[in-house]
């Protein structure tokens, strides 16, 4: 096999050329207006992001971390409060509780789903929780629905990570309409992607959505007049533009990365592979196609020997990382989010990714599995 018959992971230059004039015509009017943060082009993408998540209001914020958190803070909780968390998800989940001075208090998946174990919530709320932070991981839509129910019975607040899961629909609704609020990252390598970081928070609520807007400004409404202590975390009018662009070509890069989902569960079905599950309530985004197996790493090692990039999502579960040793959990206290961080293997996908480049996929899994 020659180097440049390789695949990679993951191939971002596809999504930029699909929309390149549109891109490039974005940066230099941004460079040209002389305007470049809460500007025209912020407000614009605000509007189109809003409409496209079927809410009311969008803000920009500096990345999906700060997403998180303000959205948290908007939500009232502070210091001494609980936050529900899985406890699978990527770090930030967790962090941006964290940053709010409260506890993550996780809640084990669903192995099917890898989402929230919604009959495992009641028994981890306690006086403290504030609030329940679901998150729809590697683009598949948790079940909002039940959540909601819970949050309602008892008082509590629904923020939901949306970071894998731009244009994903839950029975038929847009992921980012479900909660309170809805926190988003447009970090590159995300579904909706800008040319750095970024992030937003979408929400209905125009009093949850006017908190956000004032965090994200130094706490400023009007100039020079702070109302509370905020932060500086805005996004950029270069990114906002950007995300503008690529917004109009989202429905086509997800509709691609569906059928590449669709030719993977085809071509991988009947092998010793468990393959991601989807509930019939459920239109994922499929940010990444997840596969698991008890020889996972070996797995890894053959199909790069075959040039084939894969990524793990994620090799250790938050709990289990020396930041959160604090919490003093040990090893086999989230068994099913320790098996899961030891068996799951991403494939490569990416909106642009060729027919031979799928088949080519399918087919060294298929020989690698039979030596494993
Ligand atoms: C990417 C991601 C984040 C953080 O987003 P950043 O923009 O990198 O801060 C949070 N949660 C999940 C699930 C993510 O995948």
């Amino acid at each position: 096999m020659s180097l440049s018959d390789a695949i990679p992971f993951l191939d971002l230059k596809p999504v930029y050329l699909a929309s390149r004039e549109a891109i490039d015509a974005a940066l230099l009017r941004v460079a040209a207006s002389g305007w470049y943060l809460l500007g025209k082009e912020l407000t614009e993408f605000e509007a189109a992001y809003a409409s496209y998540c079927d809410v009311a209001h969008c803000v920009g914020v500096a990345n999906g971390l700060d997403a998180l958190h303000l959205g948290l803070l908007a939500l009232g909780v502070g210091p001494g409060d609980e936050v529900i968390v899985p406890s699978n998800t990527y770090i930030a989940t967790w962090l941006a509780v964290s940053q709010c001075g409260a506890r993550p208090v996780p809640v084990e998946p669903v192995e099917l789903t890898y989402n929230l174990d919604t009959t495992q919530i009641e028994a981890a709320i306690t006086q403290r929780t504030k609030a329940i932070l679901p998150v729809h991981l590697y683009g598949q839509p948790a079940d909002m629905d039940s959540i909601r129910a819970i949050a309602a019975r008892h008082g509590l607040g629904v923020l939901d990570d949306c970071a894998q899961a731009h244009a994903a629909l839950y029975k038929g609704r847009r992921v980012g309409s479900l909660a309170d609020l809805s926190a988003w990252s447009f970090y590159p390598g995300k579904n909706l992607g800008a040319f750095g970081d970024g992030g937003a928070v979408t929400t209905s609520d125009s009093e949850l959505d006017c908190k956000v807007r004032v965090l994200r400004n130094y706490g400023s409404r009007v100039k020079y007049v702070n109302e509370v202590k905020g932060f500086n975390s805005r996004l950029d009018d270069i990114q906002a533009a950007v995300l503008a662009a690529k917004l109009r070509y989202l429905d086509e890069a997800t509709a691609q990365r569906r059928s590449i989902a669709q030719r993977y569960l085809d071509g991988l079905d009947g092998l010793p592979l468990t393959l991601p599950y989807v509930p019939e309530w459920a239109d994922p985004a499929w940010h990444l196609f997840v596969v698991r197996h008890e020889n996972r790493d070996a797995l890894q090692t053959r199909l790069a020997e075959r040039g084939i990039g894969t990524l793990i999502h994620y090799p250790v579960p938050p709990h289990m990382q020396a930041a959160y040793a604090e919490l003093g959990y040990t090893k086999g206290d989230f068994p099913i989010a320790e098996r899961m961080h030891a068996e799951v293997l991403s494939l490569p996908l990416w909106p642009g990714m060729t027919d031979t480049q799928v088949a080519r996929v399918i087919e060294a899994v298929r020989a690698v599995l039979e030596i494993v």
